[in-house]
């Protein structure tokens, strides 16, 4: 076995099966030698034993019916009859098993990598349903190993899908709906996001619900318009056709015949709203209500018709995400696990210069930035804090990163609580830390001077590895809210100093109330009156409270010097040297 030779992600699909691989750091998929990604899971066993596959199959299913195999995977690890379908051709009369059929897919498929490749490959991660028990994902792993296949992992559809939207890269805890609309099978699954690894919550859906029911229903139409057999394969073939070209165009003609969206539409909703039910199924299994998913992504061949997209649209209430070509999401999500398996990955995921700031919150809920954005790796940076309430005796670290303002829209990395001797404001002395190493762990040191103790906390991959989306989008928020943020920053500084100022000004007033005259004494507490007003409006006037405050701050200068005038002159008194 050739330890170079690359690992293959597979989607052994009902209708079609695609093959990929990473290829220098990036996932793609194969073309065949007709320079299709995509492979009709279609076997044909001719009269003298030769076998067929795909694209080739399938054009014998004219003329051999019960000689041309499709659909295996609905029979593959069931006992006959369990899968509740009735095949048009018989496995047995064809002295055939789904195990061997679905191998002769795997191997056309090996063969189409190979071809692409230039070179033999051998491993393979191959997907399945999530609702595929022990017995149909042994059997999917026998077919691989009998195509030559050395099979690393079984991943779930859904799983794959996820990974192919980069959902995997995202920090947070996330939960996601796969809506997976294919050619003979519909598959609702929640899924739950935790440091990376996926789990399938719920999985419901109907194994007798696809494309191919609203291309029978569409030949019909067709049929009955041009007085044609309705089951004849090619008006079949041709309503696929006309069916696809309405995604993207409002009408499509076959024969002279002039076939719009709406017809379409018309014939498809009463089977598309039959994938509701299933949704509904799938939250309340899971425990999830729509608008608590993060994302609802589309996967499939038929979740390209507008239809399904403004029908799931409404389902759950939201835009899906749409960003992946579904037909080929779940053999690139295949194909980004093989990756992972290989090690042939990791060098995409790891840039070496920091995405985002990173920095911890300061008092006042402000962001306070370490290690700013677009610092080459490894970098060390630090920064020392004190108390800013007396008789603290520990500080809460927040590890933020991001690049706003406030500390709340940054993203929280982890938070660290660092212990320190009580004493009064100011009095505590804390280092801190942040150093991200070549493989981009940010590692937070934060060290109180006056005991040495050391707290430390280590923060994998987040701190370098977000996914260019997010980064973007941060970016983009901190130039949109710029104005706003920048509002709050000085609204919160102001806001500190006169929280400090006002009980420092009410104590001077106390002290000097017969030194000073009565309008100077309004004159204070009248500025004092307007800051407190201020402090309290809702509408954070930033500039106004900035101003007041430095007037407050001006006044209370006046009186520190009456307040030491006062002292001295008490002082002379008292030596009586006045
Ligand atoms: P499976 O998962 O069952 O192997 P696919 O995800 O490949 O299936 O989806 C195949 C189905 O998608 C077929 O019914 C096909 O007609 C349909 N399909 C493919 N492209 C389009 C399109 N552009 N518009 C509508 N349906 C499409
Ligand atoms: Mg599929």
């Amino acid at each position: 076995m050739n330890p170079n030779s690359p690992i293959l992600g597979i989607d052994l699909g009902t209708t079609n099966s695609l093959v990929g691989v990473v290829d220098s750091g990036f996932p793609i998929l194969l073309a065949d030698e007709n320079g299709s990604r995509s492979t009709p899971s279609a076997v044909c066993i001719a009269q003298d034993g030769s076998i067929s596959v795909g694209a080739v199959a399938l054009r014998q299913r004219a003329l051999h019916p019960t000689r041309t195999i499709t659909s295996v995977k609905r029979l593959i690890g069931r006992r006959p009859g369990e899968a509740g379908w009735t095949p048009p051709y018989s496995l047995s009369e064809l002295k055939t098993s789904p195990v061997e059929v679905s191998a002769e897919i795997l191997k056309h498929l090996k063969a189409v990598a190979e071809h692409a490749l230039e070179q033999s490959v051998s491993q393979a991660v191959i997907t399945v349903p999530a609702y595929f028990n022990d017995a149909q994902r042994n059997a999917t792993k026998r077919a691989g190993e009998l195509a030559g296949l050395e099979v690393l992992r079984i991943l779930s559809e859904p799983t794959a899908a996820a990974l192919a939207y980069g959902l995997d890269k995202l920090s947070e805890h996330q939960k996601i709906a796969v809506y997976d609309l294919g050619g003979g099978t519909f598959d609702i699954s929640v899924l739950e996001m935790h440091d990376g690894t996926f789990q399938v919550l719920s999985t419901a859906g109907d194994t007798q619900l696809g494309g191919d029911d609203i291309d029978r229903l569409l030949a019909e139409f067709i049929a009955q318009k041009l007085n044609l057999p309705p089951h004849d394969i090619r008006v079949l073939e041709a309503s696929e056709a006309v069916k696809k070209r309405l995604s993207t165009d409002d009408t499509a003609s076959f024969n002279g015949l002039d076939i719009t969206r709406a017809d379409l539409e018309k014939i498809a909703r009463p089977w598309i709203e039959r994938t509701r039910i299933h949704c509904l199924r799938a939250l309340s299994d899971a425990g999830v209500k729509a608008e608590q998913l993060d994302e609802v992504i589309l996967v499939g061949g038929s979740t390209r018709m507008p239809l399904v997209r403004d029908y799931v649209r409404e389902i759950f209430g939201r835009e899906p995400n749409t960003s992946q070509n579904p037909d080929e999401a779940i053999a690139l999500g295949a194909t980004i696990q093989a990756g992972i398996l290989g090690g042939s990955l990791r060098q995409v995921l790891l840039l070496d210069v920091t995405p985002l700031s990173l920095g911890i919150e300061t008092f006042g809920g402000l962001m306070n930035i370490i290690i700013p954005r677009n610092t080459t790796i490894p970098a060390k940076a630090g920064e020392m804090f004190t108390n800013a309430v007396a008789n603290q005796d520990s500080m809460l670290i927040r590890i933020l990163q991001g690049e706003r303002e406030l500390a709340k829209d940054n993203w929280e990395l982890g938070r660290i609580e660092v212990p320190f001797p009580s004493g009064p404001k100011g009095s505590a002395r804390v280092g801190v830390q942040f150093s991200i190493d070549a493989d981009g762990i940010l590692h937070v040191l934060a060290r109180d001077t006056a005991t040495h103790q050391d707290t430390t906390l280590q923060i994998s991959g987040t701190a370098v590895d977000v996914e260019d989306e997010r980064v973007e989008q941060m970016i983009s928020e901190s130039v949109d809210f710029a104005f706003e943020d920048m509002n709050e920053r000085i609204w919160t500084e102001a806001k500190l100093k006169a929280e400090e100022l006002l009980p420092a000004v009410d104590a001077a007033l106390d002290q000097l109330a017969d030194a000073i005259s009565a309008e100077e004494k309004s004159a204070v507490v009248s500025q004092a009156a307007t800051v407190r007003v201020l402090l309290a409006a809702t509408d954070h006037d930033a500039k106004a409270l900035k101003a007041a405050t430095q007037l407050l701050d001006e006044a209370t200068q006046s009186l520190a010097v009456m307040l030491i005038d006062r002292a001295m002159e008490e002082s002379l008194v008292r030596r009586g040297l006045v």
